[in-house]
């Protein structure tokens, strides 16, 4: 009877927390089944997991701004990623790409394909090259599985003290909270420094096979170096990755020796300066 009550306790507490968060609790719960089941044996997420989660995640961290509301910026940026990410390992992962009504400068991915770059950091480019170099990237992150490996590494950790509620009920909206606080503090910590030079490195080689100048990504560095680490605007960028001044320094070794050959290639300066209009 007392074991009942308990239960019923208990259920009722994860209904609320569920109705708080308002998370569409099908595609979390999926991911707690993969984090259990990689208790047992290391599984991998597949990729209709991965898009699920990714889409959970966006929905919790576009919250705070809103997409700009100017279809022809957002179809340009579209295009440009759509373009790139057709270069990587993974072109057929259903690419998104937006731009978030937000002065600070920053852009992050999410697993799965979906990809956002701020107003802010539109506005202190030069090129389309700029552009590519931004968003190779961030596609680095996807194809790579940055995001996707932190979150099964944490949600292990995050679910460790659940097991015992986890085998009551698999729908259990404590540990999706859980999982939901600890992809939000994924965001606001960063990945590894290693996963930011790489995807750096990785970024550099998409934009140099999608046609552009690769120097794209050095010159929006070089932009960020420039900027005082103190300017809120840039708070969460330098907070989330290494120093520009570092990611200078890695990409250099790499550029010289086999992407100068590709520096000739267009940075396509006229055609963004004529499909971006910077809010002045
Ligand atoms: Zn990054």
């Amino acid at each position: 009877m007392n074991r009942l009550l308990t239960l019923v306790v208990f259920l009722g507490a994860a209904g609320a927390a569920q109705a708080q968060f308002r998370m569409p609790n099908l595609d979390v719960n999926r991911m707690i089944d993969s984090a259990k089941n990689l208790g047992k044996a290391t599984r991998e997420i597949n990729q209709e997991e991965e898009i699920a989660i990714g889409r959970d995640l966006a929905a919790t961290l576009v919250g705070a701004a809103p997409l700009v509301a100017d279809p022809r910026m957002q179809r340009y940026v579209n295009s440009v990623g759509r373009w790139i990410a057709s270069q990587s390992e993974r072109p057929d992962l259903p690419w998104q790409f937006g731009v978030l009504d937000a002065p600070q400068l920053n852009a992050f991915a999410v697993p799965g394909g979906t990809i956002f770059i701020t107003r802010g950091l539109l506005d202190r480019m030069q090129s389309e090259a700029e552009l590519a170099g931004v968003l190779g990237h961030e596609i680095s992150h996807v194809v790579k599985k940055h995001h996707l490996k932190a979150i099964q590494k944490g949600a292990m950790t995050a679910l460790a003290g659940d097991a015992l509620s986890m085998a009551v009920q698999n729908k259990n909206a404590a540990a999706n909270e859980k999982l939901v606080s600890f992809g939000k503090e994924m965001y606001a910590r960063g990945l590894d420094k290693g996963d930011e030079f790489e995807a750096d490195r990785v970024g550099v080689v998409y934009a140099a096979r999608a046609g552009y100048d690769p120097y794209g990504l050095p010159s929006v560095l070089q932009t960020l170096q420039a900027i005082n680490a103190q300017d809120s605007a840039v708070a969460l960028m330098f907070k989330t990755h290494p120093a520009p001044g570092d990611r200078l320094d890695q990409l250099s070794e790499k550029m010289q020796p086999t992407l100068d050959a590709y520096s000739s290639q267009p940075n396509l300066a006229d055609r963004f300066r004529a499909e971006f209009k910077p809010a002045k």
